[in-house]
Formats: C-alpha cells, structure tokens, sequence
C-alpha cells in the first residue's frame, strides 16, 4: 500500500493521512461495510476512521460476540465483516469465533491490535487485499490481519498511498463435464434419490437453481440446520419430517455443500445404507471423499454445478419425458393430439395435456397400430372446416408411424398442416444405437441376428415429408426440437415431420406398483 519508503511520511507540505484512516480506506475500496468490535489501545483510531468513511462499526461487549457477528455477515452478505479487537487477551477472546468461522466455512477479517514494531516489518499493510481475498475465494474462511500500535498513529503523505482495487467476487468454478453426465446418470438410475442442502448451498445462492432440479427431476431434499430455507421447508419434497428414514433408505445422495462430519453422522451405516452412493459437490477438492469414498465428486461452485446438472437431463440423447415435456411447452390448449405407437402413447398420455374432450385419438379399443395418420387427416379436415387455425399435431412411434406412413403424400396433397412428431427409438419398444447394430451384424446375418423389436438405427423419416415438398426437420438435442416445433406452429401454410432421435433403450419410469405394469404380473 505504501509504494515507497516511510520517508515520504516526514514531508510535510502534503496532507497528511494516519496508518488508521489507510486501515480504514483500504477496507472501504475493498467493499467491507460492517466492523464489530470493542475498542482500546492501539485499534481505536480504526474505528473512528472506520466510522467516518461510512463503515458501520457495532461496539460490543465481548470480542468472541463481535467475532461470531462479523462471521455472520460474511455469510449473509458474501463480503467478509471485520472483527476489530485489542491485542492480548482481546485477540485470545475473538479465537472462539475465529475457530467458529472456520469450521463454518464462512469469510472473516479479523483485525487484531499488536505492540509497536521497528518499521522495516510493517509491510504487513499490503496484507488488506489478500486478506479480503482469502476470506471469500476458495472455500471461504476466517483471515486474521495483525496491526502494529505504531501504525495506527504513524503519519504519512495522502498522496503516498495507494490503495489496491476492490478485490472481484470470487470467479466461478463449474465441474468437469464428464463428472456432470456421470452424477446425472447416477441420479437417473436411483432408486431412491435424495439431496442433502447444506449452508454451503445457501452461501452459493444457489436456490433458484436447486429448487429447479428438485422440481424438474422430482427429487426429495433434505436441508441441513442452516441448509433450512433455500427450498423452502414447506416445498412438497422436503422430506425433512422423515429425516431418518430418508437418509436411512437413499441408495444414492446428493450433498450440496454439506460436509458429511457428525451432523450427517458421517456417513456411515447404521444410519445409512452401506452400499449409498454419495455425490459430493463442494468447492473445496480436500473434502471430497471425506469418510466416504464418494461415486461421484463434483468440485466447483453449488450454484454453477446445479446449472450444469440441469443442461445435462435435457441433453443427449433425449428420453421420451425430455421430448414430451418440451412438446408439452408449446402446445395450445385447443389442438387436436394423435397418437399411437407403444412407450410413444403410454409415456405421452402421462404428459401431453388434453383440454377438450374429443381431441384426443389414440390407437383405441381395438390397440390399432396405424390409425395415427388416417386420425389426422380427418382431424385437420374437421378443424379447417370448423375452426380454421387449429392444429393437429400427430405423435407417432417410429414403428406405428411405419404402418401408414406413405399417408404423408396425401397430407402433401391437400396441404394440411398437420405436424407429425416422430419420436423415434430405432425400434418397437426398444432398439439398437447405429454401433450396436454394427457390431450385432458381425455375428451372422441380419435375419437371424437382429433381435425382433430392432428397425433400422437412424432412420430420416423426414424426408418422406420433403419428398412431397412439406417440411422434415431431423433433431437430436432439446433445442433442435423446441426450434423446429416452434417454425412448424409457426408455419399453418404447410405440414411438417419432426424426426426426434431418442435415446434407444430410452423406457417408461417403472411403476411404483408392479401390478401397473401387466406384462410384469
Ligand atoms: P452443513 O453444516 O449445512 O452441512 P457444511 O458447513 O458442513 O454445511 O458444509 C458446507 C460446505 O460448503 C463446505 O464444505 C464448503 O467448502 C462448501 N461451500 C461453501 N461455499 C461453496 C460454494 N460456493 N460452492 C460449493 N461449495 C461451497
Ligand atoms: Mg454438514
């Protein structure tokens, strides 16, 4: 802070600044706002200067209270508070909550008092802005920053000072994109999810983002005593009336900035399952795989990971519930739906909304496979008639669409803009991914090796659209669907056909109830 020697400090013809107002400005530039404290020799002056500069300053009774005040306002505010206290037994006192603070993880300056030094050592000023920067960057912590008596006092030339930029808030670290698909796909395949929101997620701001993934993925949380509130606890799948049996009967779970120390009782069984698979996200790589070896570590910042965790469900290859909530989003409330095909239909009818009734066609009584497109037709002639502007939108299994898909020609014919969503598998049920069905292909011929239920991987349905001059989009991600449906609502001049590339093995969420489920009985 000084860039030079102390030299200066015996000229006299320039305005004068004290070591204390230096302490004070400093903290200022470096956006620190409250101060907590009890003053005496030598920190006094700071506190006046403090106060002055527009600081608030809390005088308090005991420095283990101010300690633990200017630790809660880091957490609350993300800028460390400073802790003012007088050497000795004022320094002894404010350890407690400095102890505090960093088992809490939480930013704090503590600004001690010390007696007079010889001036060579006090280069120690320049400490201000690492000091700010340690406490909130990293796994945020308590900082202590020792002040010689003789500083406080000591007068130096203004113009001889120069205060370091405010330190950034600290940059934003996200998780390695491998680890993100691999949480996902771990959390995809529990049984029994939960997240566990701990005070480092609330530190992270993080709610916004968490309270999406618990929504959109439907999973139970859990929050921590000062976890408590970034979902609220009276959120649906806040399972925290059942805490035990919750982390009892996880088979896989998901810490958000909480450490898995005594609160969580470590981890262990009897508490929890012995075979849980723990994914930890913190951004602090030395707690990962404390006490337990975790199945996944994500190291970055709660808030970001959340967000990368969010982008990774929707993305590829996309799932029937990934296709089907992303139709749902821009259907209008009127538009007939067409449907057939096997997870097609079954998975859809749970999705895609109906509000009128005798809008829905479907493969019926008869369990008809190739109806969809005969359906439509005659739903788009009834709509042109008597409502013109209404839409028909045709989800068809790639193999229902099979059965009548040359319909497609007359749909051109007449120019009805039909749009005909193929969700296609590369099979019935089920099917093979284009490498898979190479590497089955070297085994013999394809009659007597490709298994019943497989079509051909890959297949550009859409251009049986384009050969009749409507409009085929072939889309493989979220957004190439939400695009492409978006220009075919757009578009009542012509029919469309989107090709929606699924994940093969892509299936229906198994049912709570095995008796839901028939061919399982
Ligand atoms: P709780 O008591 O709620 O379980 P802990 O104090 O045990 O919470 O854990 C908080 C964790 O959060 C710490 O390990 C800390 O490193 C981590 N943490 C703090 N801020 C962030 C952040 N922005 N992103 C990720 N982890 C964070
Ligand atoms: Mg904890």
């Amino acid at each position: 802070m000084w860039d030079s020697t102390f030299a200066e400090s015996s000229d006299r013809s320039e305005k004068q600044v004290s070591g204390a107002e230096v302490i004070a400005q400093a903290l200022k530039t470096q956006d620190v706002a409250y101060m907590f404290g009890i003053v005496g020799i030598p920190v006094t002056e700071i506190a006046v200067a403090a106060q002055k500069l527009g600081i608030t300053y809390v005088g308090m009774r005991n420095e283990q209270a101010a300690c633990y005040a200017a630790s809660a306002i880091g957490y609350l505010t993300g800028r460390p508070g400073v802790c003012l206290v007088v050497s000795g037994p004022g320094l002894i006192h404010a350890l407690g909550g400095m102890a505090n603070a960093n088992m809490n993880c939480w930013p704090l300056i503590v600004i001690g008092g010390s007696s007079e030094r010889r001036q060579e050592t006090m280069g120690a000023f320049q400490e201000f802005p690492q000091a700010v920067r340690s406490s909130i960057y990293g796994r945020p912590g308590p900082c202590y920053v020792d002040i010689p008596a003789d500083f406080v006092n000591f007068q130096v030339n203004v113009n001889s000072v120069k205060y370091v930029e405010c330190c950034m808030p600290p940059p934003v670290s996200m998780a390695e994109t491998s680890a993100v698909y691999m949480a996902a796909s771990v959390i995809r395949n529990a049984r029994q999810p939960l997240l566990i929101i701990g005070k480092g997620a609330a530190y992270a701001h993080a709610e916004e983002a968490l309270r999406k993934l618990v929504e959109q993925c439907k999973l139970p949380f859990l929050p921590t005593p000062m976890g408590k509130g970034v979902i609220p606890d009276n959120h649906p799948n806040c399972v925290a009336a059942a805490r035990s049996r919750a982390l009892q009967f996880a088979d896989v779970i998901v810490l958000f900035g909480a450490r898995l120390n005594w609160i969580l009782h470590f981890g262990l069984p009897p508490r929890y399952q012995p075979d849980v698979k723990f994914i930890q996200v913190d951004i602090c790589a030395e707690e990962l795989g404390n006490n337990v070896k975790p199945a996944v570590t994500l190291l970055g910042d709660i808030n970001a990971i959340t967000k990368q965790e969010l982008a990774s469900p929707k993305s590829l290859p996309m799932n029937y519930y990934t296709v089907f909530y992303h139709v749902q989003e821009q259907l209008s409330r009127d538009c007939f739906v067409v449907s057939e095909g096997a997870n097609t239909m079954d998975i859809g009818r749970t999705v895609i909304q109906n509000y009128l009734p005798r809008h829905r066609l479907d493969a019926g009584t008869f369990g008809t496979m190739g109806v969809g497109l005969g359906f439509a037709i005659a739903a788009a002639i009834v709509a042109k008639d008597r409502n013109p502007g209404q839409r028909v939108i045709c989800v068809e299994g790639d193999s229902a669409f099979g059965f009548s898909g040359m319909e497609v020609e007359t749909v051109c014919r007449y120019n009805l803009p039909i749009i005909i969503l193929v969700v296609n598998n590369n099979g019935i049920y089920q099917g093979f991914d284009a490498d898979s069905w190479k590497e089955m292909l070297k085994f013999g011929d394809s009659t007597a090796v490709a298994p019943p239920f497989c079509l051909l991987p890959n297949s550009h349905y859409e251009q049986v659209m384009t050969a009749f001059g409507g409009k085929g989009y072939f889309v493989q991600t979220p957004e190439e669907l939400q695009k492409s449906l978006k220009q075919s609502l757009a578009d009542t001049t012509k029919p469309s056909l989107i090709n929606i590339m699924i994940e093969p093995q892509s299936a229906r969420k198994t049912q709570d109830f095995h008796w839901l489920t028939r061919s399982n009985i």
